[in-house]
């Protein structure tokens, strides 16, 4: 790595690392991640709100919370991208390392995000996770159960880019595999006027 892209990379984890301080305002009784208001909300009561609505909805709630997640990582895109476009940061040169830690050094609590491979001539990228917080430890399913982080993936790297992925869960932990395994591939250029979603 050369002295200007160790710069560029030490000045994009520090953006990063700027964006993951929580803010706890006592005073109003608010809490703001990435520079947005949240809610703490334990993992088991949010596998209580999916197992819940898989029950009333069945395969719908998968897609309901693919459209939640992907409007989550949308949202992380666009603090990311403002954030860096008010540092200054110039993100032709540096969008790979950007990119990477963008999605590996963001700690939403989804677990450990990694990114496996990006090929820019498919548009093919490969993550895995080895913990995902959608997966139940006591409980293997016929399915893969992430479907909130696979819209959340879609919808980060949909901003980040500035096209549409679309994409599936290749392996999960929640069905026996060793990990989740997501692959997103950009969609052609002539389908871009569609929803991403
Ligand atoms: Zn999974």
């Amino acid at each position: 790595m050369s002295s200007l892209e160790r710069y560029s990379s030490n000045r994009l984890r520090r953006l990063i690392g700027s964006l993951n301080s929580i803010r706890f305002k006592d005073d109003t009784g608010e809490v703001e991640y990435f520079g947005q208001q949240v809610v703490m909300l334990r993992r088991d009561a949010f596998a209580l709100i999916r197992d819940e609505l898989t029950r009333v909805a069945g395969g719908a709630s998968q897609v309901i919370l693919g459209i939640a997640g992907h409007t989550v990582g949308e949202e992380e895109g666009k603090a990311l991208l403002a954030r860096a476009k008010a540092l200054g940061v110039k993100l032709t040169q540096s969008l790979p390392i950007f990119i990477r830690l963008a999605v590996e050094e963001t700690n939403m609590g989804y677990g450990k995000i990694k990114i496996e491979d990006f090929d820019t001539e498919s548009g093919t990228v490969n993550i895995s996770i080895s913990n995902s917080f959608e997966v139940d430890p006591y409980r293997h399913t016929l399915n893969a159960t992430c479907a909130f982080t696979l819209g959340y993936l879609k919808g980060i790297f949909s901003q980040l880019l500035r096209r549409h992925f679309d994409g599936k869960e290749v392996e999960c932990k929640g069905k026996g595999d060793p990990g989740c395994k997501f692959r997103l591939t950009i969609r052609p250029q002539s389908n871009a006027g569609t929803s991403p979603k």
